[in-house]
């Protein structure tokens, strides 16, 4: 089976990406690999379905150059298929005084990325959100949303499938030699351009083809617990200020596209790559190597993370878990029903040249192969705008270059 772009992995990446070449070249073929039944059986399809606005992120990093023109991208989308926007917005919260030279950097960040954000008193902030809680001040994202990430992929899979592009579902790539993939059912695929956006697996398919192999993808498990209380409504994303200390943004609540109330998700370090609960995916091959590093990062206390573990490990307590999220209010819900959600778990990339965490999106190029590794918060954000820059930046020019 010929293509002229292969692309392996159907979560937002994938897809997003077999979009833009679909418009860039419309008589191409394109076929898209995908292990799973589905699209977004992963990171895609158990994610906050938060539209980050930008406040996070340093003006020099790739995360900071789409996630403006992601989020409005992401939106027309949704817009132009019935998908219903959630216009949540959110605060950033100081549970503390010392809190807030940490806040003011978030201010001088948002400035500088150009992303829509108001510095607000804490009379302002019950005005936006009557149970919120901070001290002195917050920050204020207007043009934070939440959709269904879900329904995002279907739609985009259905768009796909009328423009031509060709998906091959329980198909999982195993091996690449030269321009030919094995599937691990036995047949062989052949690419003028293979285009890796595997998620969780991005690395060691990156691997195959020589690309990275001083990168290696750790997972961290994302829980979320759901709140159900009629006397505890929100109706906006609460976040606390992030520790800048720590890769993540702590625990927060969100507000789903249907007014669900959530808290989390944690960022806790998983023993294999899908690690959902149970034995379930086990493979012992992985679990030894990825404990072997974590114990590595947890006695060197690399980019702290043995602080980071200890820390996250405890969100297992539910008391513990809810305390967190409660400073963030100024009421606990009176008469409350918890349940536990699916989780979802983070592809995070580490150096081991350094043991450091790589902090931004990466893509690498092959001679005929592209790899988008790292796609961590807020890739789905950023999804559109980020597929754009990958054609423009990789696909184009090696097409050039033949
Ligand atoms: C808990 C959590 C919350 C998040 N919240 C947000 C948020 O609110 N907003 C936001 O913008 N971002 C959020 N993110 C990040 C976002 O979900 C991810 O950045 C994004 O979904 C990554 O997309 P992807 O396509 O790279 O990966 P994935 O969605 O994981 O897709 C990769 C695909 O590759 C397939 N695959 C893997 N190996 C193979 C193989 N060998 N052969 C064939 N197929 C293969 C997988 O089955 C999968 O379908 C969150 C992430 C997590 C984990």
């Amino acid at each position: 089976m010929h293509s002229d772009f292969l692309i392996i992995g159907a979560g937002i990446v994938g897809l997003t990406i077999a979009h833009e070449l679909r418009k860039k070249y419309p008589s191409s073929q394109i076929a898209i690999l995908e292990k799973e039944s589905d699209v977004a059986y992963h990171s895609s399809g158990r994610n906050s379905g938060v539209l980050h606005s930008g406040v996070y992120y340093s003006q020099d990093s790739l995360k900071a150059k789409f996630v403006v023109q992601g989020n409005k991208l992401m939106r027309a989308f949704c817009q132009d298929k019935g998908i219903s926007i959630n216009e949540t917005k959110k605060l950033i919260l100081c549970s503390h005084e010392s809190e807030l030279p940490e806040l003011f950097k978030l201010v001088e960040k948002s400035k500088l990325n150009g992303v829509e954000h108001e510095l607000i008193t804490s009379k302002e902030v019950a005005a936006i959100e009557p149970l919120a809680k901070t001290v002195e001040h917050a920050l204020f994202s207007p043009t934070t949303a939440n959709i269904d990430p879900l329904k995002v992929c279907l739609a985009l899979k259905e768009d796909l499938i009328s423009k031509g592009i060709t998906f091959y579902f329980e198909t999982a790539f195993l091996s690449a030699k030269e321009n030919v993939i094995i599937t691990k059912d036995g047949r062989q695929f052949t690419s003028s351009m293979v285009i890796n956006c595997a998620g969780l697996y991005a690395d060691k398919i990156a691997h195959n083809y020589g690309i990275g192999k001083h990168l290696y993808i750790i997972p961290f498990k994302g829980i979320y617990l759901k709140i159900k209380d009629d006397d505890f409504k929100l109706r906006t994303n609460l976040y606390p200020v992030p520790n800048p200390a720590w890769p993540f943004l702590g625990v927060h609540f969100t507000v789903d596209a249907y007014n669900n109330v959530k808290i989390g998700p944690t960022a806790i370090p998983a023993f294999w790559r899908e690690n959902y609960s149970g034995f379930k995916q086990f493979k012992l091959d992985e679990a030894i190597r990825i404990l072997g590093l974590e114990a590595k990062l947890f006695l060197k206390n690399s980019f702290n993370f043995r602080d980071l573990a200890i820390e996250e490990m405890k969100k297992f307590n539910r008391s513990f878990f809810l305390n967190e999220a409660f400073k963030l209010v100024n009421k606990k819900p009176t008469n409350p029903k918890y349940e536990w959600l699916r989780p979802g778990i983070r592809a995070q990339l580490i150096d081991l040249r350094t043991n450091e965490l790589v902090n931004d999106f990466l893509v690498e190029r092959g001679p005929n192969s592209i790899h988008v590794l790292n796609a961590v918060s807020p890739a789905f954000t950023c999804g559109f705008a980020f597929a754009e820059w990958i054609v423009e930046q990789f696909v184009e020019s090696s097409l050039k270059k033949l």
